[in-house]
């Protein structure tokens, strides 16, 4: 230790300098203009999907939505942001009312050109797609479905804690999004159709949803509403996946998806969706972490970092 310390003060300076002249080439390497994107934390953004996932089954009207709900926002809040909460009450086609909440987290509050990044935090209540029937009733862990995503803006919500872009970012966490029958269109996406409701002049620049992204057999096609709604926006997502070199985006065409994106595109937004719906675990028992990498939430958190840092 005193040997090392002991070395000239030229020395130190130019080791010092060192980390600074690699992120300029660095930088110049990735061709991209500004060369203070953060740098995505996949680990950080898998353990952001674990601690969801080890919360327990979070569909309404569970202590552990509850405490999802605590959970989410006691992290935003730790990050910087400005948090508000929306809730409202929804009455299903069942007739049941759910009591839900969307949490919204701002940054940069003051500029008027904004990006909005949302995700669905609510998992479904039941396994209707699990291969055993006598599974059909009992809830997933949703650790691609409901997990992933938020993991991705949780990560990115660390970063803008950490450093802010010069437009304003507005991180929408849905609830109720997973909470209808197959055949009934209507009881899902509870949140981005209340949200879509009470816009009260709220237009962003763009508005990406992503859900089931975290598939680590990854790939991320054009979805057919973004695609008809906001070709431009989708583009350009894919073009910037394009020149990081993540090949988990495709470049070919998919189905329209209902999804949160949708309330959003019928109230006038300029909304897509990044969502990989090719997934064998989907409303199975087995949604679980193992299913999911870190690789996956870097992929489509880098694009929206980069994105966001383009404007
Ligand atoms: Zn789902």
């Amino acid at each position: 230790m005193q040997q090392r310390n002991s070395s000239s003060s030229t020395s130190r300076r130019i080791a010092a300098a060192l980390p600074l002249l690699t992120a300029v080439i660095l930088a110049a390497l990735t061709g991209c203009g500004s060369g203070d994107v953060p740098e995505f934390d996949s680990a950080s953004a898998f353990t952001f999907l674990e601690q969801q996932v080890d919360i327990g089954f979070r569909y309404p009207g569970s202590p552990e939505h509850k405490q999802l709900q605590k959970y989410l926002t006691g992290r935003l809040q730790e990050f910087g942001a400005n948090v508000s909460l929306q809730p409202f009450e929804a009455v299903l086609t069942t007739g049941d009312t759910l009591n839900l909440i969307n949490i919204i987290g701002n940054y940069n509050r003051k500029a008027s050109k904004r990006i909005m990044l949302a995700a669905h935090y609510d998992t479904r209540p039941f396994a209707d797609r699990d291969p055993d029937p006598t599974n059909r009733d009992k809830p997933i862990a949703g650790a691609n479905d409901g997990a992933s995503g938020v993991a991705v803006l949780l990560e990115i919500a660390r970063l803008l804690g950490e450093s802010e872009p010069s437009v304003g970012v507005d991180i929408v966490l849905f609830d109720g999004e997973d909470y209808g029958r197959e055949g009934t269109a209507i009881d899902y996406c509870l949140g981005s159709a209340h949200f879509a409701r009470r816009l009260r002049g709220y237009k962003p620049y763009a508005a990406i949803v992503i859900d089931m992204i975290g598939d680590s057999d990854l790939e991320i096609m054009m979805e057919g509403y973004s695609r008809a709604a906001s070709p431009v926006l989708l583009g350009e997502l894919f073009d910037i996946a394009e020149q990081l070199g993540y090949g988990q985006f495709r470049r070919k065409k998919m189905e329209a998806i209902i999804d949160d994106h949708l309330p959003l595109i019928q109230a006038g937004i300029n909304a897509v969706d990044l969502i990989d719906f090719d997934y064998d675990y989907w409303h199975t028992l087995e949604d679980t972490p193992d299913k999911c990498s870190p690789e996956s939430l870097e992929a489509v958190g880098n694009v929206l970092l980069h994105y966001i840092w383009r404007q």
